[in-house]
Parts: C-alpha cells; sequence; structure tokens
C-alpha cells in the first residue's frame, strides 16, 4: 500500500512496475547504507514490503553486484541468517580532494567508508596539466583489477565551484583551477562519471553522516584551515546560493588595510582568522617557517608573543562565528580545523569572545563544537548519492 502511494505521487498514474522496482532497489540500498549490514528479515521489516518482494529485490541487488553476502548471524530460532552489506569487493568509487599543499586519493566501498591505510597523497601539483595527469595516473591505478567495477569518480575542489557543472569559477589560493571545467576534463580523461563537491560542501555531508550533525537541520561548519569556508544547512538543505557560490565568509573585509588575500581584496577574515594566518604570524615573528605543531608548542610553552598571536586570532574568528550566528541562527557550528588544538579551553574563550560580538538571542543557544567531519569522505558521500541515484529515485 505504502508503494502504491510513492507510485502515485511521483507519476500521477497507474504504478509502472519497472519504476516500482528501482524504487525498491533504491530504498533497500538507502536502508543498507543507513543500518550497516543487515539480514533480509530486518530488511524486509525495516522497509515494510512482504518477503517474496524484499527476496527478489535483494537477489536482483546481489546479481547487479551493488550487495554482496557478508556474513551469517545466529537467528532467534537458531538458524543463521545471511547478512548482507552494500558491495566492497565487487564495485567501488574512487574521491579526490584537492587542497592547497596536497592531494587525496582513495578508493571505497558503496558504503563510503574511508579506510586511512588506502589513501594515497601527493603534493598538489604546481599547474592544470600536471594535477590531472597525476589524478588520471592514481585513479587508473585504483581501477587496475579487472574483477572490481569503477562505479565514479568524486572531486572535492576548494573555492567558488559550479557543482552542476563542474567549473571553477574563482579558487582564490589555486588560482590555475580558475574558470577550468575541472568536472569535465577529467571526465574524458577517466572515461568515468565525475562527480564535483565544494569542499565545505564535503564537510556537510560528512559531518551530517559520520560526524556530529546527525540530527541536526540548522548547522554550519567553518572550515579554518588553509582558507576560511563556510558551509551551511538550513531547514535539512544545503544553501548553495544561486550558482553554488554561497558561503565565502572568509573573504570578508575586517581589516581595511591588512595583508593581501589570496582572492586580491586586503584584509579578508581567512588572512587573520585561521590555521594558515596564525602560522604565518607565528612564523615571521620567529623569523623561519614554522610547521603548525612547532607553533602549538611554542604556544603550549607560554611564549608571550605566540599567545598574543593566538588570542588575536580567536578574536578574528569570533567576528566570524558572531556573524554565521547573526545571519543563520543555526543550532551548532561546526569548526574544521586545528586552531582549536592550541589550548585545552580555547572554546570556552572563543565562545566568550563570539557572545560579545553577536547578537545574544542568536546566539544565547548556539553550540560551538568540533568537526568531526573529513572533506574526502563527504566527496566520497556525495559521489554516492548520485551513484545511488542511478539505480532509482528517492522520495522524501
Ligand atoms: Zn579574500
Amino acid at each position: 500500500m505504502e508503494t502504491q502511494d510513492w507510485t502515485t505521487k511521483l507519476h500521477d498514474g497507474p504504478p509502472r512496475p519497472a519504476t516500482l522496482k528501482r524504487i525498491n532497489m533504491r530504498r533497500f540500498l538507502e536502508e543498507l547504507r543507513r543500518r550497516g549490514p543487515s539480514t533480509r528479515a530486518e530488511l524486509t521489516r525495516a522497509i515494510g514490503v512482504a518477503p517474496p518482494t524484499s527476496s527478489a529485490i535483494i537477489a536482483d541487488l546481489l546479481d547487479s553486484g551493488w550487495l554482496e553476502p557478508a556474513f551469517d548471524r545466529p537467528g532467534s530460532k537458531g538458524r543463521p541468517g545471511k547478512v548482507f552489506r552494500l558491495a566492497t569487493s565487487s564495485c567501488f568509487v574512487v574521491g579526490a580532494l584537492i587542497q592547497v599543499d596536497r592531494v587525496f586519493i582513495a578508493p571505497a566501498g558503496l558504503d563510503g567508508r574511508l579506510e586511512a591505510s588506502k589513501i594515497v597523497s601527493f603534493p598538489t601539483p604546481s599547474n592544470y596539466g600536471r594535477l590531472l595527469d597525476s589524478l588520471a595516473r592514481e585513479a587508473e591505478r585504483f581501477g587496475s583489477d579487472p574483477i572490481q567495477r569503477c562505479l565514479g569518480f568524486g572531486l572535492g575542489v576548494p573555492g567558488l565551484l559550479d557543482e552542476s557543472s563542474g567549473v571553477v569559477a574563482l579558487s582564490p589560493n589555486l588560482h590555475y583551477l580558475d574558470g577550468r571545467p575541472i568536472g569535465q576534463d577529467l571526465r574524458e580523461r577517466l572515461d568515468l562519471d565525475v562527480t564535483c563537491t565544494q569542499e565545505e560542501h564535503a564537510l556537510c555531508i560528512d559531518e551530517q553522516h559520520f560526524g556530529g550533525a546527525r540530527h541536526v537541520r540548522d548547522f554550519a561548519v567553518l572550515d579554518v584551515t588553509d582558507g576560511m569556508g563556510m558551509g551551511v544547512v538550513s531547514g535539512g538543505s544545503y544553501m548553495h546560493g544561486r550558482q553554488g557560490y554561497a558561503g565565502e565568509v572568509g573573504h570578508v573585509t575586517v581589516e581595511p588595510n591588512g595583508v593581501i588575500c589570496g582572492c586580491g581584496n586586503r584584509g579578508c577574515l581567512e588572512t587573520v582568522a585561521t590555521d594558515r594566518a596564525f602560522l604565518s604570524a607565528v612564523s615571521a615573528i620567529r623569523g623561519e617557517p614554522l610547521d603548525f605543531p612547532e607553533a602549538a608548542g611554542l604556544a603550549a610553552a607560554g611564549h608571550p608573543q605566540t599567545l598574543r598571536e593566538m588570542e588575536r586570532t580567536i578574536d578574528y574568528l569570533a567576528i566570524a562565528l558572531a556573524a554565521i550566528a547573526n545571519l543563520f541562527n543555526p543550532e551548532a557550528i561546526f569548526i574544521h580545523g586545528k586552531l582549536l588544538d592550541l589550548s585545552p579551553d580555547l572554546i570556552v574563550r572563543l565562545r566568550a569572545a563570539t557572545a560579545m560580538r553577536a547578537l545574544s538571542p542568536s546566539f544565547a543557544d548556539v553550540k560551538i563544537l568540533r568537526a568531526r567531519g573529513d572533506k574526502l569522505g563527504g566527496v566520497l558521500l556525495g559521489l554516492l548519492d548520485k551513484v545511488f541515484a542511478s539505480v532509482g529515485p528517492i522520495l522524501t
């Protein structure tokens, strides 16, 4: 009965068996994604279809390689129940993440779980042609097993990205991407479907699936690593803006005569309130390039100038957080970056600094939390959304 209603909603007409089958296949895939490995009885119960229908759908998904048997679990009446999971050996996807200094690339099964041991990384190539060559080379290496079928390639991109076309409009910290149709260029090289996801969107997706935003409908993720970017989920939906360029809080001016930013303006928030900004400031004080653990070590040792830089960075970060609270009235703001590791009480201090700047009703109940999401993980999940959509429609 439930399925009949869905079909009617889809077509405003009589049920179409082929569509019904695809809808049900998609429901099973999404249920497995949500629950993890499950028995036939668990899936049948959760989805609410008749047992023969469930058996037929599982058989179809096994035949097409989307599903695989995992192991047997003791049943309630002593009979072992076969447990099924999303394919990890017959099908796979590949995700890559472009960052300013390094590129990360990894395969994953259809469950989207990222295994740290399978992540390959290399320094970000110095020009666009070399970047495409390196991505294609590594992707082909993962796809060399003829038994496995690669269902798609996901790419995480920094900057202003039109996700629907895969064209980068502007990447303030990696300008050779500006104007590049990187989705199409990679599609031609790899002969695979390529799904491009803006890096902050990827962070939001992973935070929703595996992080602290699983049941949160209004939240923001603020990325304070190389640059400053933001993703906002409002009422459960990600805010893309008209062309997909929303969320660039990092390029709001806070120091009109400040240092030049990668975007060409002066004194943007990302020049004063990020891991990179803190590190540059401490390196300048010490007169030598430091890495983040070295700068953190100076803070932990109570080095006065480093502590002053830390306070300055936190003050600017509070301006960003107050703006987010005032503009979007979220339930939680997740911060992705190393700055919060500088001191155990930094979140408390950041909260106090933000409270001084934000409108108090807007900020009163906002949680400030460390992001647990991962950009590459989010790229893979974004890709899998599209891969699963190829099986059948989902109705909400
Ligand atoms: Zn800027």
